[in-house]
């Protein structure tokens, strides 16, 4: 048993102050206890929040970030940048994808990100065949998160066909096809190798209703349940896009949310990226099917998706987490920002996400610690509490954001004032992983 103490944390939704924390060998939180003193624990020296899960994270695309800001034609779009994106990666190999995700993976821990829900959909060679080892790719992935420390759901995606019509996969996108049954033995294959690893665990994805035909959805969830089990988390990209909808509309005589929940039992095991376009009917009833929705607030605003009718899913009920996506920024603040700010921008107002007790920081803070974990396949888990793990971010107390401001608004100042990194340290189940003092280590 380790004892931590620090003279704040926020713990289930609130500021505590002179908490000790008992963490077990196996990284769990065993004991809160409040108004101690330090003396038989390790001070942690800060301000200590709970880590946040990135629940969307596609690693291959983080070197790609921030080179795609010119234009390529007379109307650049979300269309042209996935034509350069998939260029960026016509030749990605195995070895340097693990160098990439382990960059990649270190920035999200010194963000305060402490674990990451892996989207993963190139499987295939560059010339679309397949690898010898189906898994090759996965397995980098898994392997630069166990060697960096952060906790991993690694989410295998099915894709399968180029868009609504059916037509095949053509080019670059070759790289991304998968079967069902290849889905089963690349998922059996990542829980007998990993799954008895305590970071790790599996979910399931589906591209998108474009890549995948939504009548077989039911089908591949029963074959995928006895691998990933009855808790496993099940991910899609959804309506991110005005021509997706359109296009789903005009095959299906239906708008993409509205399709996903007429023909699947989409519940708590969901997470739906980005959900952008919504009718106040489809915001309604996602928020009642218990699905958490996956925002990318950077990378949506960064591909011109539009913007999410946050208040209204809040105020139906709705379930949110964060993701970094494409990594142009891998900061959850900034995302929780963006998420306000996208609000106030398009309906003149302050304070739109807050609610009658909370601040927007506290409100926006508190849902997607339990969203993320609740997206990531462990719900009832997210935030500092008695046997959750201990996924803990330490703040420095001196850091501008934090030295001087009144406790009760610690959470406001993370999120919208954009005076610099205050994380100090990321625990991840108990274990230091990365330490700013010590960064060199973490190389
Ligand atoms: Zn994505």
């Amino acid at each position: 048993m380790q004892k931590y103490w620090t003279h704040r944390a926020w713990v289930e939704g609130g500021w505590m102050t002179d908490v000790e924390l008992t963490v077990d060998p196996a990284g769990m939180i065993t004991m809160i206890q409040q108004d101690t003193d330090c003396r038989d624990s390790i001070d942690l020296e800060g301000v200590v929040i709970p880590g946040i899960a990135n629940v969307h994270s596609h690693a291959f695309q983080w070197s790609f970030a921030g080179l795609s800001e010119f234009r390529t034609g007379q109307r650049d779009s979300f269309w042209s940048w996935r034509e350069q994106m998939y260029q960026s990666v016509e030749r990605l190999a195995p070895e340097e994808y693990y160098h990439r995700a382990c960059r990649l993976y270190r920035i999200m821990l010194a963000a305060g990100y402490t674990e990451v829900g892996e989207f993963h959909y190139i499987h295939n060679q560059p010339d679309g065949q397949p690898y010898p080892q189906l898994e090759i790719l996965a397995d980098q992935l898994v392997q630069a998160a166990v060697d960096t420390g952060i906790a991993i759901c690694m989410i295998p995606v099915l894709y399968q066909r180029g868009g609504f019509d059916g037509r095949p996969l053509t080019g670059s996108q070759q790289r991304f096809q998968l079967s069902t049954d290849q889905l089963q033995s690349l998922s059996r294959h990542l829980q007998s190798h990993w799954g008895t690893h305590p970071r790790f665990r599996l979910g399931l994805a589906f591209h998108s209703l474009r890549a995948v035909d939504p009548d077989t959805i039911p089908a591949v969830i029963e074959a995928m349940t006895p691998v990933m089990g009855a808790a496993g988390p099940i991910h899609i990209h959804v309506a991110e896009q005005t021509a997706e909808v359109a296009e789903c509309q005009s095959r299906y005589g239906k708008r993409p949310v509205e399709l996903l929940l007429d023909t699947t039992a989409v519940d708590a095991r969901w997470c739906l990226i980005h959900a952008t376009h919504m009718t106040e009917k489809e915001t309604n009833r996602l928020a009642e099917s218990g699905a958490v929705v996956g925002l990318c607030p950077t990378t949506e605003a960064n591909l011109g998706d539009g913007l999410f009718p946050a208040a209204e899913f809040l105020e139906a009920g709705g379930r949110i987490s964060i993701g970094s996506d494409s990594h142009v920024a891998v900061n959850p603040f900034a995302e929780l920002r963006l998420l306000e700010y996208g609000q106030r921008l398009t309906t003149h107002r302050r304070a739109v996400l807050c609610d009658e007790e909370r601040s927007c920081g506290d409100r926006l803070f508190q849902d997607v610690v339990q969203g993320g974990a609740r997206a990531l396949g462990h719900p009832d888990t997210g935030g500092i509490g008695l046997n959750h793990p201990a996924n803990l971010v330490v703040l420095d107390a001196n850091h501008p954001a934090l030295a001087g401001c009144p406790p009760e608004r610690i959470m406001d100042r993370m999120v919208f004032c954009q005076w610099g990194n205050a994380v100090r340290k990321t625990m991840v189940m108990g274990d230091v992983v990365f330490d700013r003092d010590r960064f060199d280590e973490f190389q």
